[in-house]
């Protein structure tokens, strides 16, 4: 295994950029995320790592040698894509050694690999079954094989559990997550899910329109997102354009005072109040210092969503667990009068979403 160093990476098709100067480091042994909505250049990026698309200018890097214009099967990654890519009339062991049987290895090589490799995803009683004989989690487990099988110095994953049902995408999430950190494979998985890419991924990179956003681990993104795009792609949030009022309050565009701390790391430019819906207290009555009026309740199961009206047309989301026998918030309805409160740490002040 090896570190993956990007620099400056573009690509731009016709007069459109869909990659722009994107520059990122997988260490060694990492599994780092690829993160965005459609269209922001993940696939492009990962396919120009593989070998698959020419880059227009930049270079990569893996354990420092530059792989910019080597051919994809020289490069030494194992591919995983989102349609298992299997080969139908192939048996499973077959396709396990197809990538070394393109590198030259021989047929009595072959055998001891193939074997290693599906021990790895416990698919060694399948070896001879075809792929039609296989369940979606199965065949996805098959290219991973046939990933792996080939020793790769980077592990490249394009939205490898999108196909499968939720049930199984976690199975085979669990199993990739584990495999990868039992091999000390250095990873590069592409997803458009977050949830995914929080509980696989080492580090995540967050990007859009073909730029990266931010870069950190799921609890960093979460908790101190550097702009709104990045708060809200990475989960919930109530966005409140809003100014410093003093060290512990800001006023809203509504003319709210709300309580929110100053940090060291807030700029002055500072214009959205940013305050995740599990953060915030909600309570029936107008006891409390932020009152509003419940305008929607929604029963999530485990957890329950209030919409909440303030002043005259601000509306923040709360979530809590759900209330159950003698807690006051049972008996709410909507238009009742409801209190907000939070500490005075939890909102973050940033700057309001910039399309740049
Ligand atoms: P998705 O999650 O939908 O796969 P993505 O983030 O992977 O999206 P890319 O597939 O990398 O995004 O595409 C980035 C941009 O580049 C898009 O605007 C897309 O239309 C454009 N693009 C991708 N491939 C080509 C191509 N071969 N020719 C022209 N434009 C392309």
């Amino acid at each position: 295994m090896a570190k993956l160093t990007v620099e400056r990476l573009k690509k731009q098709f016709g007069t459109s950029i869909a990659v722009d100067e994107l520059t990122l480091e997988v260490a060694q042994g990492e599994m780092v995320a690829l993160l965005g909505p459609s269209g922001c250049g993940k696939t492009t990026t990962l396919r120009m790592i593989a070998g698959f698309v020419a880059p227009t200018s930049g270079r990569m890097l893996l354990g420092g040698n530059d792989i910019t214009r080597v051919p994809p099967h020289v490069r030494e990654t194992g591919l995983v894509f989102q349609s298992y890519a299997l080969f139908p009339h192939m048996t499973v062991a077959e396709n396990v050694g197809f990538g070394l049987e393109m590198r030259g290895v021989s047929r009595a090589q072959r055998g001891p690999l193939i074997a290693e490799a599906l021990g790895l995803v416990r698919l060694s009683h399948l070896a001879d079954r075809f792929p039609k004989q296989m369940s979606g989690g199965q065949q996805q487990r098959v290219a991973l094989a046939r990933a792996l099988a080939i020793s790769p110095k980077l592990f490249l994953l394009d939205e490898p559990l999108s196909n499968l049902d939720a049930k199984l995408r976690a199975e085979v999430r669990t199993e990739i997550r584990a495999l990868q950190q039992r091999l000390g494979l250095t990873t590069l998985i592409v997803t458009h899910d977050r949830e995914e890419a929080l509980t696989m991924a080492d580090r995540l990179v967050v990007m859009e329109g073909g730029r990266v956003r931010q870069v950190g681990s799921g609890r960093e993104l979460y908790e101190e997102p550097r702009d709104a795009f990045v708060a809200e792609f990475v989960g919930r949030c109530n966005l409140l354009p809003a100014t410093r009022e003093d060290d512990e309050r800001v006023r809203t565009r509504g003319g709210l005072l709300l309580s929110s701390r100053r940090r060291a790391d807030e700029s002055s430019s500072a214009s959205t109040l940013a305050i995740r819906p599990e953060r915030i207290a909600i309570e029936p009555g107008h006891h409390a210092e932020i009152k509003g009026q419940l305008e929607a309740v929604t029963y999530l199961g485990a957890h329950t969503e209030y919409q909440v009206l303030l002043g005259e047309s601000e509306r923040v989301v709360v979530t809590r667990p759900t209330p159950v026998r003698d807690d006051p918030m049972l008996s709410v309805r909507t238009s009742d009068p409801v209190s907000l409160t939070w500490d005075t740490e939890a909102p973050r002040l940033i700057p309001e979403t910039a399309k740049d």
